[in-house]
């Protein structure tokens, strides 16, 4: 799979790179990240990529002529463009703007990109990218979160990670199985050696080997925690039946 990252800013990717397992799934070439320098495509002498804003207000906006040929330089952008209109909607590499107004990423939508072949991240700054890329380009709006960011390079990465490492043989899919979100549940608490730390012991119930009584016990904690930190994830889905019956537990005391 590969990532195509349109930034100002490409190096602030490589401390991300050495130190994540995106860097590792390259080496073994089942992921590669290609950053492109937006500034590499601004033709002025000073290679200036931003503008006033029009109508007023402050702040600058990224200049549609650098990121349109940033963008035609990614041949799945240009091979779109040239099959039709190059409005965005056609088949090829998804272009997906970062932006704090777009829809909320979620693990299922990484799910979804981690299917893609390749996928192109564009990184705004200042007060973001001029509308006409938007319609020209951007088959996806993406937000990470309801903040505001200084730029799209941090929200570029939370998107490679959760996708990278669900690139099927990234990592193993016993490990995926049953992470948050995955069944609509929050995880379940973790613990590693030794029992007794700092006067708090593992539950017992881990200690024993009972694996039947060890997925009840998981399966519980996982729904308490959901509700008590996040209950829109329980009331927005079909409840299994095991999921209904703790929950009433837990609500009666
Ligand atoms: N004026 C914009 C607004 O109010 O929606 C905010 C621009 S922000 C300071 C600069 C850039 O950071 C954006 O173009 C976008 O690429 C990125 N960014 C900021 N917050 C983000 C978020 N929550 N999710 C994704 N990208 C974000």
């Amino acid at each position: 799979m590969i990532f195509y990252i349109l930034t100002l800013f490409p190096e602030v990717f490589e401390g991300y790179r050495r130190a994540s397992i995106l860097g590792r799934a390259e080496e073994q070439g089942q992921v590669s990240m290609r950053l492109v320098n937006i500034r590499d495509f601004a033709r002025d002498r000073h290679r200036t990529c931003d503008d006033y804003t029009y109508g007023g207000g402050a702040g600058m906006v990224l200049k549609p002529a650098p990121l349109a040929e940033a963008l035609r330089s990614i041949p799945a952008v240009r091979e779109r463009a040239g099959r039709g209109s190059g409005e965005g909607q056609e088949p090829g590499a998804r272009v997906v703007y970062l932006t704090p107004s777009g829809r909320p990423w979620s693990q299922a939508l990484a799910e979804q990109a981690a299917r893609e072949s390749e996928i192109v991240l564009l990184c705004g700054r200042y007060e973001g990218i001029d509308q006409r890329i938007v319609d020209a380009f951007v088959t996806d709006e993406i937000s990470v979160g309801d903040y505001v960011l200084a730029g799209g390079e941090v929200a570029a990465m939370v998107l490679v990670d959760t996708v990278v490492r669900l690139v099927e043989g990234v990592i193993k899919a016993q490990s995926l199985a049953e992470e948050s979100f995955r069944q609509g549940l929050l995880e379940y608490p973790q613990y590693t050696r030794p029992a007794q730390f700092e006067g708090r012991r593992v539950p017992e119930v881990l200690l024993g080997g009972d694996h039947a009584r060890i997925e009840r016990w998981r399966l519980e904690q996982s729904v308490a925690k959901t509700l008590r930190n996040r209950p829109e994830l329980l009331r927005s889905r079909e409840l299994p039946s095991e999921v209904a019956a703790i929950m009433k537990e837990l609500e009666h005391g």
